[in-house]
């Protein structure tokens, strides 16, 4: 194969992402995931572009271990889409938190090391596990050049009065205690499609991007510029999502924690693991195909969790048109952006001051390219698969190429 291939890591606590794709065609050679490293029964699933989906349950005592058997089942004589590790050109590592630091992609460097473990406090739970897989990495392929693309980057260019919260600012002076916002590198792509697909230049355009996926944000992109996102000094701020609460009053938490005799510690743990949809439909999902299932059938908390999403959704769209004086394009992007008709149907139903009508043909289809609003509709309405890997490898390429 012509080109270089770039390996995308996206390391988890327990779990390892990868992808190994060719820079120039942007074909995926191979994809796969470890998990459950360093517990028992941990397993790799390995998917060659042109062979069968291979899982084998094999011991991984830590992200060296599965970085090391992900690399073999990549050179392997059988089944294997490399010679070897020589036609690996560079590896990209997304990275969950770059705090202000990182408002760029960047070649890894001992420094740049350093910058990222600075902001384990702002991630305590991604970055030190994305520190992981970058020192197993540079362990097992010393010579391959590495880049790190953040989560954080793409909303660094918010202005002040979008990223600053309403509290004392030496806060912000003292802990950087701000708006980062998160999926950014979806948020970029997606954007960027939008302005493509609609043939019109980036800069010119004011794009909001509704990232629903399990973790779900929302995004203002105004003349080729993040304005404002949904997510926070953490991804629990915002939307309604799968099983965080997105906005909720501060005070809440006080309050439930006289009520239930509870720690800040465990409160939080509810506000991230028992609530948004899951929380609302009383425990029943935080997948949307079960919700809408519920909906269909008349079931009072599944219709209850999808309303509230939509809703939640709807009003930020309200809020980003308002941030920057118009929008001419609306994206829905991510698992339930990308695949379900029912609750772009819902939220859109919301926005017809916008001038908006969803073509309900177009609208049934999923997981492709393509636009749902009707011809006479002011603001468009598309629907863009994201595809952070893709982007992540481009960066990639484009720093070390
Ligand atoms: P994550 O944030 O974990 O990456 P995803 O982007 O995979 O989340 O989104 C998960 C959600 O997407 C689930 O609620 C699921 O119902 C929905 N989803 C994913 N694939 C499909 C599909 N083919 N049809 C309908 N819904 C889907």
């Amino acid at each position: 194969m012509d080109g270089m291939n770039i390996l995308v890591i996206n390391c988890g606590s327990s779990s390892l992402k990868f992808q190994l794709i060719n820079a120039q065609s942007e074909q995926l050679i191979a994809k796969g995931i470890c998990e459950r490293i360093g517990m028992d029964g941990s397993s790799m699933t390995y998917s060659p572009a042109d062979g069968e989906k291979q899982e084998t349950a094999a011991p991984m005592k830590d992200h060296t271990a599965a970085i090391r058997l992900v690399l073999n089942a990549l050179t392997d004589d059988k089944t294997g889409v490399v010679k070897s590790l020589d036609q690996i050109g560079a590896v990209g590592h997304r990275i969950v938190h770059g705090g202000e630091s990182f408002a760029k992609s960047t070649v890894i460097t001992d420094e740049v090391l350093k910058a990222i473990e600075e902001c384990n406090d702002l991630a305590p739970l991604h970055n030190p596990a994305n520190l992981i897989g970058i020192n197993a990495c540079r362990e097992l392929m010393p010579q391959t050049p590495m880049v790190a693309v953040f989560d954080t980057a793409f909303h660094q260019t918010m202005p002040e009065e979008a990223y600053l919260y309403g509290l004392p600012y030496h806060y912000y002076e003292d802990y950087r205690v701000r708006r980062y916002g998160f999926h950014g590198t979806s948020h970029s792509y997606v954007s960027h499609r939008a302005a493509a697909m609609l043939g019109r230049a980036y800069e010119d355009l004011k794009i909001i991007v509704c990232h629903l996926g399990n973790g779900a944000s929302i995004s203002a992109v105004k003349e080729g510029k993040c304005v404002d996102t949904s997510m926070g000094l953490t991804p629990l701020e915002g939307l309604i999502m799968g099983t965080r609460s997105g906005d909720i009053d501060p005070a809440i938490i006080e309050f439930l924690c006289n009520k239930e005799n509870k720690s800040v510690h465990e409160i939080l743990n509810v506000l991230n693991k028992e609530s948004g949809v899951l929380g609302l439909s009383e425990g029943f999902s935080s997948d949307f195909r079960d919700l809408e299932k519920g909906y269909r059938a008349g079931e009072a908390p599944s219709i209850r969790a999808m309303k509230a999403f939509a809703y939640r959704v709807a009003k930020y769209i309200g809020a980003y048109t308002a941030a920057m004086n118009g929008v001419d394009v609306i994206c829905f992007t991510a698992g339930i952006g990308e695949n379900n008709p029912f609750i772009r149907n819902m939220i859109c139903s919301y926005l017809g001051y916008l001038a908006i009508t969803i073509d309900r043909e177009a609208n049934e289809k999923r997981g492709q390219e393509m636009e749902i609003s009707t011809f006479d509709s002011r603001t468009r309405v598309l629907v863009i698969p994201t595809n952070e890997e893709l982007a992540i490898a481009r960066e990639t390429y484009a720093l070390v190429k």
